[in-house]
C-alpha cells in the first residue's frame, strides 16, 4: 500500500503525484514559465520563476524524504 506524500494517509489508487485526491487539489500549481516575448526576455519574471520552481522541487524532495522516513520507522516498528 502507498500513503499519501501530504498527510501520509494510506492511498487506495496511487497517483502519479504521489499525493492523494484531496492534497493533490490543495496543491500550488506549478508556476508559469516566462517566455521570450516581442522586446526580449524579462530576466526579472524568469529568475523569480526558476526561484519558485526551485523551492517547489525542494519541498517535494523533503516531503518525500519524510515520508520515506515515516515509512521506514512504521516497518522497523512492525517488525519487533
Ligand atoms: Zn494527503
Amino acid at each position: 500500500m502507498s500513503f499519501c506524500t501530504n498527510c501520509g494517509r494510506p492511498l487506495k489508487n496511487p497517483r502519479p503525484s504521489g499525493m492523494g485526491r484531496v492534497c493533490e487539489k490543495k496543491a500550488p500549481l506549478p508556476p508559469a514559465a516566462v517566455e521570450r516575448d516581442l522586446f526580449g526576455y524579462d530576466v526579472a519574471a524568469a529568475a523569480s520563476a526558476a526561484q519558485e520552481r526551485v523551492a517547489l522541487y525542494v519541498q517535494e524532495r523533503a516531503t518525500l524524504a519524510h515520508a520515506a522516513v515515516r515509512a521506514a520507522f512504521k516497518r522497523v516498528r512492525a517488525e519487533q
